[in-house]
This record gives structure tokens, C-alpha cells and sequence, in this order.
């Protein structure tokens, strides 16, 4: 099935909203292996919403719009699409009754306006807004499949997921008798998500049961496989098979099937080598110690974390040189690697890790730019320190920062770096 999702409302065209709508209805509809080809995003004008109706109706099965159902003159989804299929519009009892005790409930007169909100193409199935005025209509014309959602994420999330998916699994089901639908999803990390593509175009330009959809997330790639079939142990099968055939390709890149995140991962090896970690983070504020403590057990293997920001503290907590931090900087190698020493010393521990960098949005020159971060490893016997310039907003910063001493350590406990 080949869906086009069409946004219509002249604020997202101008750049003053984002279209989460259409990307989260594009997620879940990877979900359901349904492909969407298309993505349009169209101003309240009638005459170019029906020209982009149109071609959708040349190249998809399923059509989902989203916003213009609201009461105003330049809410015309409705009409437009009524128009377009030549159907006549048909008032909803059962919504006009909706609109009479939603008004009576806000004490409001019932607007003439509003009760164009109950008009439905013929045809046309309604589907309940529990937040909002605008019913969404769930509509079969000639083969295609067409919904109409009101704009409003909080309106159209839930209507979607909870009306318009189990409807689209009903008609998947009927199509081709294949009713189990499961997914699972490769977690990726230290690859790119474009690097993660080209290595595997040719099981990407393959696929068709099961699909598979990338999506770049918090500095890693999940792969989420999605299998049809007709029980559940023959979906079982299907997304085994196409999991070996991309296990073969990115080996263990892949760190995790399941829901679970990087430091799960990384939790599990420091307790399967039996080591001990402690951290000292500037930059990140805490959040490597966060992530590291959210799995249930850590008291097996972190020791201690220490979120160092000042200067003064790197010297007085962790014996970082005061010289060196007057003549490198507090964001530099050596700093990185006497906190990393300074943290492993203090918290007793098997490996120390230092992160010290510039989260921005100030703060940074031509020569230290906003996003430099350097991070340090040390186990006694073993030393490695790596300069980063992560891009992104304070959070997105940090949150990478995080994302890569995970990585890093689990390439070091997987014996990936020769000891020095
Ligand atoms: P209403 O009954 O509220 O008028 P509507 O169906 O006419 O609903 P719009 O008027 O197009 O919807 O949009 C209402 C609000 O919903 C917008 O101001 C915006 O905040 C949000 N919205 C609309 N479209 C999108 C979208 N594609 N993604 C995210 N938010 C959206």
C-alpha cells in the first residue's frame, strides 16, 4: 500500500510550525510496513489543495490529510476533497448532536460555522475527536483509502493511532490475508546513518516483506524491521531472516535488539568483565553518570560520578594541574585525561572517564568552537583520548557527548583497542 499524507495549512508553508503531524504518522505507518512515497505540504488555498489531492490520487493508495477541518473560512480539507471526488457532502446526525451538547457543555451559541465541521463526503465513515470540534472522516472511493484528520496534535495523534490504524490493519489484513504484523528493531551505533545505508542498499532496495525503516536518534541508527504474515511464528521468521542478513553486513555495530538503550549494553559488559567505572563530566552535567545509573544494578560497577565544572573543582576534587588548565585551557586533551585519571583514582574503580567540552550556546572561539569536546579513557594500563566537535543545540550536545563515551566504551570492552 502506498500512502501520500498531505498538510495543509499555509503557517506550516510560511516556516511558523513544524510538520509533526506528518512525521509521526509516517512513523507509525513504518510500523505497519506501509510505504509512505510522498509527503506534501500545501497553504489554505483551494485550488492548489485540489491539485495536490489530485496527483496523490494518481500515485498512492492511501491519502492522509491533515489540518483545514476547522469551523473558518480558510478550513477547506473537507470541501475540497468533496469537490474533487465528485461526492456529494452529507450532514452527521450523530456529530451535529456532538456539536449541540459540546456547546451546551461550554455555554457558547452553536455557530452555523461549526456545523459545517459535521459534513461528510458520501460515504464517508466518522471517525470521534474526543478534544475538538472537527470529526476525521475515513473514506473508500474507487480503491483508494482517504482520511481526513484535524490539525491539532493532540486531536490528530490520538485519533490516528487509535481510530485510523486499526481500521488500515483491518484493510492490510483483508488485502492479502497476512493479519500479524511484528517489528523489531536493530539498534546501531558508531556508524552513520548514511554510512549504515550504503552498507546496506541492497538488502534496503530489496525489501518488501519485511520493510525496513532507518531513523538517526540520539547519536545512533535504529533499524526497525517490520514482518506481515499470517501467524505470528511465520512473522517470527521472516524478521529472524532478514535481521541475520543485516547482522552479516554490520557485525557488532549492532548492539542491541531490543527497547533497551547503549548504556544497557554497556552495563551488561562491565558486568560480564567484572569491572568497575568512575566518571568526572564538565560539560555533560551529569548526564554519562544519569545514563549509567538508570540501569537497574549499576551500584555493581559505577563507583562514583563527579560533575566537575569549575576549574577550581577540577583541581581540588580530581588533582587536575592548575597549570595546565592556565596554559592548555579547561577544555583540552590534557585536562580530559587528568580528569579521567583524577576520576579513577578518587572513585577507585577499574576505568576513569573525563569528558570536558563546550556545550554553547556560548562560549566558543575559532579556535574552540561551540560542540569541541574531548574525552578521555584510563585503566592504568590503557589510555585513549578523542577530540569531538558535536553540532546541535545545548542538550543535543551533551546528549551526544554521552552517546560517544558509551560507544567508546563498549569498543574497549570488546577488546577493540590494542592496550598500551
Ligand atoms: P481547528 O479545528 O483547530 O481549526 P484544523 O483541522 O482546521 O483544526 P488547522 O487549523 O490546520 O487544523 O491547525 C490547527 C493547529 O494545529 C495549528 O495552528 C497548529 O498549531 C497545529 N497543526 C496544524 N497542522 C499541523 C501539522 N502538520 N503538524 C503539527 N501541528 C499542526
Amino acid at each position: 500500500m502506498r500512502c501520500e499524507i498531505i498538510a495543509v495549512g499555509t503557517e506550516l508553508l510560511m516556516g511558523q510550525i513544524v510538520n509533526s503531524n506528518g512525521a509521526a504518522m509516517a512513523r507509525e505507518l513504518a510500523g505497519l510496513g506501509i510505504g509512505v512515497y510522498h509527503q506534501t505540504v500545501v497553504g489554505d488555498n483551494e485550488e492548489r489543495l485540489a491539485a495536490a489531492f489530485s496527483l496523490a490520487l494518481t500515485r498512492a493508495d492511501l491519502i492522509l490529510f491533515s489540518g483545514g477541518l476547522g469551523p473558518t473560512n480558510d478550513d477547506i480539507t473537507r470541501e475540497t476533497v468533496a469537490r474533487v471526488l465528485g461526492l456529494p457532502l452529507e450532514q452527521s446526525d450523530v456529530w451535529v448532536e456532538k456539536l449541540h451538547e459540546f456547546f451546551k457543555r461550554v455555554n457558547r451559541p452553536l455557530a452555523q460555522s461549526n456545523l459545517r465541521q459535521a459534513n461528510l463526503p458520501r460515504g464517508g465513515k466518522l471517525l470521534l475527536n474526543d478534544r475538538g470540534t472537527a470529526p476525521g472522516i475515513f473514506l473508500e472511493h474507487e480503491e483508494k483509502i482517504i482520511v481526513l484528520l484535524p490539525g491539532p496534535p493532540g486531536e490528530l495523534i490520538p485519533m490516528f493511532h487509535n481510530q485510523v490504524i486499526p481500521l488500515l490493519q483491518e484493510k492490510l489484513k483483508n488485502e492479502d490475508g497476512l493479519a500479524v504484523l511484528k517489528s523489531k528493531v536493530l539498534r546501531v551505533t558508531g556508524l552513520g546513518e548514511s554510512v549504515i545505508v550504503e552498507r546496506i542498499k541492497e538488502v534496503l532496495e530489496r525489501q518488501d516483506n519485511p520493510t525496513i525503516a532507518p531513523l538517526a536518534k540520539g547519536g545512533e541508527v535504529h533499524l526497525r524491521i517490520t514482518a506481515r504474515a499470517g501467524t505470528g511464528m511465520a512473522a517470527e521468521r521472516l524478521l529472524e531472516a532478514k535481521a541475520l542478513e543485516i547482522r552479516e553486513i554490520l557485525g557488532d555495530a549492532i548492539y542491541s535488539e531490543g527497547e533497551e538503550g547503549l548504556e544497557f549494553s554497556v552495563a551488561q559488559l562491565l558486568r560480564q568483565k567484572k569491572r568497575t567505572i568512575a566518571v568526572a563530566e564538565s560539560c555533560s552535567g551529569g548526564l554519562l553518570s544519569h545514563r549509567l545509573t538508570n540501569v537497574p544494578g549499576s551500584s555493581a560497577y559505577m563507583l562514583a560520578g563527579l560533575v566537575t565544572y569549575s576549574n577550581e573543582a577540577k583541581v581540588n576534587m580530581l588533582g587536575v594541574d592548575p597549570q595546565l588548565i592556565e596554559s592548555e585551557g579547561a577544555v583540552s586533551e590534557g585536562v580530559a585525561q587528568q580528569m579521567a585519571a583524577g576520576a579513577r583514582r578518587v572513585g577507585k574503580a577499574h576505568i576513569g572517564v573525563g569528558i570536558t567540552g563546550i556545550a554553547g550556546p556560548d562560549g566558543g572561539t575559532a579556535e574552540k568552537p561551540v560542540g569541541l569536546t574531548y574525552i578521555a579513557l584510563e585503566t592504568g594500563d590503557f589510555k585513549l583520548c578523542r577530540r569531538f566537535e558535536f553540532w546541535g543545540s545545548r542538550p543535543e550536545i551533551k546528549e551526544r557527548a554521552s552517546q560517544v563515551v558509551l560507544h567508546l566504551l563498549r569498543q574497549y570492552l570488546l577488546g577493540k583497542f590494542k592496550d598500551r
